[in-house]
């Protein structure tokens, strides 16, 4: 039973990357009967904003993945976090340090100036026999952990292997400041350990971190948590993921029209597989997904696959379902007795909601203009006679559904001696503005006749818009 988390920092929007650890925890979790939690990490209080955690917690609401607990927000608990530094004060695994800035400036420069990576010199650091300095008047010290000065920190990264760090990688690092404030790596142990987290998945950008957490976990005799460091989703380039290639706000996707599933299903397979297998859904994702079989190199984000997986989804979940999503973008087709045709017909062409949205427009709204190279190239000088001859065959018929049309209007093409698009095509145009649309038997059908008959009249008195 695994009891993960998601942790973001609310210093901005939910990005995919952080969605896609966040998927990860949530699957590995529930796959193992155990719990998902959110912990909001806002003690940066220069940097978080209360917009930025409202902002995530709505993307965790759309994509469906709530926290199995009361979501934890580090700013709140600053008292338990003092409980845990005075205990190790108290067992000497932690000391005060007194170093003014300046001091402890001038041995980074020092330490920089003889190519060492700076680190702390141990001063304040008490230990058997030695005699520390003077206290000095006026400073504030800092509250620094004693972190083992020989040997090595080990842990065995569920993606990344056995991961060995020599301690002089880790100093004697800083658990509170002068103010009493505690620092990041150290509240993250501690409350990973309190919320009870078995399992730690988090991006690889954090595994500098992990040693120094190690290091507090030790200190209080807690039981260090399973790792998971996963590989950065990169460009097609491979470089950074940037805005432009889809690192953007988890909300925009479903601005842009992606169903939540699709992106999940997306994620899920930046950085896992199993076998080809491409489309999964959550309850797949829930059989099949084990983080000991992420991948190993970073992965690349793939704008066209993103797109097929939505337009996968947008085929085949329900109609219902679209009804509601085209809502989110203004568009009720709440009560239009054509509903279920229109649908089907223009969803199997639909990329994302949105363009499912504009391909149902293109049908339902009367055309305003008529596109010049379609007219060019089908209005030919027959063709207003052609249409009439067609309206009059389509007078006063009752045409319920697609087949209904075609049974009266194949005829007509063999009799009359037409190819299909010398027909079609002017009635494209005159229906739909454009030549683009799908089946004429199917818009003839959703518009009903009269419409037709109207928007082809209509075209032909305006002559095609020449
Ligand atoms: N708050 C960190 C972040 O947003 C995550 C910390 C963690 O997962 O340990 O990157």
């Amino acid at each position: 039973m695994a009891i993960t988390r998601f942790a973001p920092s609310p210093t901005g929007y939910l990005h995919i990357g952080g969605l896609r650890t966040a998927l990860y925890s949530y699957l590995w979790a529930k796959k193992t009967s155990g719990e998902f939690k959110l912990r909001i990490e806002d003690t940066d209080l220069a940097r978080n904003s209360e917009d930025a955690v409202k902002a995530i917690l709505e993307a965790f609401e759309w994509v469906g993945m709530p926290s199995d607990c009361t979501i934890e927000y580090q700013s709140k608990r600053t008292d338990i976090y003092k409980v845990y530094i005075d205990k190790l004060l108290e067992s000497g695994n932690a000391y005060k340090c007194y170093m003014s800035k300046e001091d402890l400036q001038a041995l980074r420069d020092k330490q920089e100036a003889a190519k060492e990576t700076p680190r702390y010199d141990g001063t304040w650091r008490p230990e058997d026999g030695k005699v520390l300095p003077e206290i000095p008047a006026n400073i504030e010290p800092v509250i620094r952990i004693k972190a083992p000065i020989e040997g090595r920190i080990e842990f065995n990264d569920g993606v990344k292997g056995a991961m060995k760090f020599d301690a002089n990688q880790v100093d004697d690092f800083v658990i509170a400041r002068g103010n009493g404030m505690p620092t990041y790596n150290f509240v993250v142990a501690i409350d990973d350990h309190l919320m009870g987290i078995s399992d730690v998945i988090r991006g690889d950008d954090h595994l500098s971190n992990t040693p120094k957490q190690i290091v507090v976990y030790n200190a209080l005799g807690f039981d260090v948590p399973k790792f998971y460091h996963i590989p950065m989703i990169n460009n097609p380039q491979g470089k950074k993921l940037s805005k432009r290639d889809g690192a953007m706000d988890v909300m925009e996707y479903k601005r842009l029209g992606y169903l939540p599933e699709a992106l999940l299903n997306f994620l899920v397979r930046l950085g896992w597989s199993n076998g080809d297998q491409e489309i999964f859904s959550i309850e797949e994702m829930l059989e099949l997904f084990d983080p000991n079989n992420i991948n190993k190199s970073a992965s690349a984000y793939n704008s066209e696959k993103l797109n097929w997986l939505n337009s996968h989804y947008i085929k085949n979940v329900s109609n219902e379902r679209l009804a509601k999503e085209l809502e989110f973008f203004d568009f009720h087709l709440v009560g239009h007795d054509k509903k279920e045709m229109i649908l089907d017909l223009c969803k199997e062409r639909a990329n994302t909601i949105v363009e499912l949205k504009s391909a149902i427009e293109s049908i339902l709204n009367v055309p305003t203009i008529y596109e010049t190279t379609g007219v060019n190239k089908f209005i030919k000088e027959n063709t207003v006679e052609m249409l009439n001859k067609y309206c009059e065959l389509l007078s006063g018929k009752d045409l319920h559904i697609p087949t209904d049309v075609e049974d009266l209007t194949k005829p007509f093409i063999s009799e009359n001696g037409l190819k299909f698009p010398e027909l079609f095509q002017p009635i494209r145009i005159s229906l739909t503005g454009g030549t683009q649309a799908p089946s004429v038997y199917d818009i003839i059908a959703i518009l009903g006749v009269e419409e037709t008959l109207q928007r082809i009249n209509s075209a032909i008195n305006n002559n095609f818009g020449r």
